[in-house]
């Protein structure tokens, strides 16, 4: 199966997108981790991701659409993926099309966790990334069990640099502008499924499950 998550800046697509990958026995693949990871390693890539990253914007297309299809042609992918955060432009979501049209394959399911921008500065503020594995937790909705330690792999965790509250407003204004017009493409292809993000997380999870028939 071949999906997308679409949704705000902290709507869970990570959390989220990490359950249904197991479940389902495909792999997860988040652009931001990507970057980060890249940032991390010191690349070429990382360094022109970060200035944008740290502003809340989007890096540009042409750094991010290669990539993607770079990834989806491994091997891992021939049964299916989920892609999360990304597309995030009408352009990504066109270049992911015509990739996947030259081989006769499509998205299933766009799935969009809805969450009103309200919900969404809180869930940042309590946002924490492990630095190792890239895993999420919440310090009040999902705790590790260790403060401050990933329960996955010891490493720490810490508040992302750009879930910082200035930074999240830019974020949500780049969604409104760039990302949010992709509910009306997944629509029109028939392929979009909407859930209430607001839910507690394993209600979203089983309201996913559900609209991919699982
Ligand atoms: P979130 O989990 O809040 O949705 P991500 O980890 O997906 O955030 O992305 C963090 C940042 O990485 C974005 O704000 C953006 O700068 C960059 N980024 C990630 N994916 C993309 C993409 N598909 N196109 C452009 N920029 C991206
Ligand atoms: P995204 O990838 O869309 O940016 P995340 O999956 O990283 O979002 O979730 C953002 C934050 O909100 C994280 O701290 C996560 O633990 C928390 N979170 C995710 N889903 C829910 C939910 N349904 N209810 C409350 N908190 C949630
Ligand atoms: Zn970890």
């Amino acid at each position: 199966m071949k999906l997308i998550m679409l949704g705000a800046p902290g709507a869970g697509k990570g959390t989220q997108a990490a359950r249904v990958a197991e479940a389902l026995q495909i792999p997860h693949i988040s652009t931001g981790d990507i970057f980060r990871a890249n940032i991390k390693n010191g690349t070429e890539l990382g360094k022109k991701a970060k200035a944008y990253m740290d502003q809340g914007k989007l890096v540009p297309d042409e750094l991010t659409c290669d990539l993607v299809a770079d990834r989806i042609a491994k091997d891992d992918c021939s049964g299916g993926f989920i892609l999360d955060g990304f597309p995030r432009t009408i352009p990504q979501a066109e270049a992911l099309d015509k990739v996947l049209t030259e081989r006769g394959e499509k998205i299933d399911f766009a799935v969009n966790i809805d969450v009103p921008d309200e919900a969404i500065v809180s869930r940042m503020s309590g946002r924490r990334a492990c630095v190792g594995c890239g895993a999420t937790y919440h310090i009040e909705f999902n705790p590790p069990k260790k403060e401050g330690i990933c329960d996955n792999c010891g490493a720490e965790l810490i508040l992302r640099e750009d879930d910082k509250p200035e930074t999240v407003a830019t974020r949500l204004k780049v969604y409104h502008e760039q990302t949010q017009p992709l509910i009306d493409f997944y629509e029109k292809k028939g392929a979009l499924v909407t859930v209430d993000g607001t839910l507690p997380m394993d209600e979203v999870y089983k309201a996913i499950l559900g609209k991919l028939g699982k």
